[in-house]
């Protein structure tokens, strides 16, 4: 397993390019990364804008599409000052010569849905987003903290958390992912093929889960760009994890269908649009990549989990690097993913003793690659 498979790397997103452009093998446009406050354009009316992050890796991507008399954005950044401070630089800056009015929200994750009720309140905008995800994040910024913290830790601890790092997660990285403003008081929800028409182009959403539970791709065929969420990406490989609202799911179900309604759907010319790196071209490369680091996990994992193995001991022995607190719980959960996977697929059998969820690997044969992406043809058409 190379250094960029390394779970702890591929979660902490230390393989982020640190801001530079990066020239794929198969992608040899290069845009400016826009620096803050700025839109670099990528195609006629397709804007690229970065807003900062405080945790890896660092920034956020969002995109502006020109709606003729308007603009419609796509995500919007975590709810932070700095975020504020970035979508007012923005609005008086590149955006000051039409209002926003609508939003679109790929998914619920902090760093996307975070500033799109702020954004709605202070320009009217009307947010879009799939019920699945509007459900999620509004369960997600209303809970109270003490309820949520509680569910998280008696999770945690059942897959064998140890405590000091697990109340430094609760404390620090778990908090950030409810870094969302209140939600608009009304939303249109958008779902699986419809088209948004932006313009003089019309997008259509492609349903994407495992990432999140039903995010939004917007696919222009006509133009052949992609925004993809953080579906997809050229060298991070997009987590996957098992929250503890939801303790029994097998997220990588919904994750290995969207790879490869992705395979099928998405031109190899196509632009893709993602939600942290740079706008990259590849789309089989980056699948391909991405299924040959998930068979490494899962390799890993089943032939650490001979003997008995909570996800918390798994976590050591399938990253090489330490999450830190900041990323700690959410790496468990990433383990968990791959062992419920596995689990549903007849590699692993699961026992609970004193409270405490164990996994042991019953079938030695190891995973194959075709298992997450079992098509070897890509269509050319959606
Ligand atoms: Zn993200």
């Amino acid at each position: 397993m190379t250094d960029s498979a390394s779970l702890g790397q591929a979660i902490s997103h230390a393989i982020t390019s640190g801001g530079s452009v990066h020239d794929t093998e198969s992608a040899p446009n290069i845009f400016a990364v826009p620096r803050d406050g700025e839109l670099t354009q990528i195609a006629p009316g397709i804007f690229w804008g970065r807003l900062p992050l405080h945790y890896a890796p660092h920034h956020v991507n969002i995109y502006v599409l020109d709606d003729g008399d308007a603009w419609l954005v796509v995500d919007t950044g975590v709810d932070s000052t700095a975020s504020r401070e970035s979508w007012l630089s923005l609005i008086s800056g590149p955006l000051a010569s039409k209002p926003i009015t609508r939003i679109l929200v790929t998914h619920w994750h902090n760093d996307h849905l975070g500033m799109a009720g702020w954004l709605a309140r202070r320009t009217g905008a009307t947010l879009l987003i799939s019920d699945e995800e509007h459900q999620r994040g509004a369960s997600q910024a209303d809970q109270p903290r003490q309820a949520r913290d509680a569910r998280e830790r008696s999770y945690l601890l059942a897959h064998g958390a140890a405590l000091p790092v697990l109340d430094r997660w609760l404390a620090e990285g778990f908090q950030n992912m409810s870094l969302i403003s209140p939600l608009p008081e009304t939303y249109i929800p958008i779902g699986p093929r419809d088209p948004v028409k932006v313009g003089k182009r019309t997008f259509q959403i492609l349903p994407l889960s495992g990432h999140s539970p039903l995010a939004s791709g917007l696919h222009c065929s006509e133009d052949h760009i992609f925004i993809c969420g953080d579906q997809l990406s050229d060298r991070l490989v997009p987590p996957v994890a098992v929250m503890s609202d939801q303790p029994d799911a097998n997220p990588y179900a919904g994750f290995i269908a969207s790879m490869n309604l992705i395979r099928r759907s998405i031109p190899e010319d196509t632009l893709i649009l993602p939600g942290h790196e740079e706008p990259f071209r590849g789309v089989a490369a980056a699948l391909a990549r991405q299924a040959t680091k998930h068979t490494e996990v899962c390799n890993r994992l089943l032939k650490a989990a001979h003997e008995p193995q909570s996800a918390g001991e798994l976590v050591p022995q399938l990253s090489r690097s330490d999450p830190g607190s900041t990323w700690f719980g959410f790496v468990v959960s990433r383990v968990v993913a791959y062992a419920h996977l596995l689990l549903a697929w007849g590699h692993l059998s699961r026992v609970v003793t004193d409270g405490r969820i164990y996994f042991t690997t019953t079938l030695t044969e190891e995973i194959e690659i075709s298992r997450f992406l079992p098509t070897t043809e890509t269509e050319t058409t959606p």
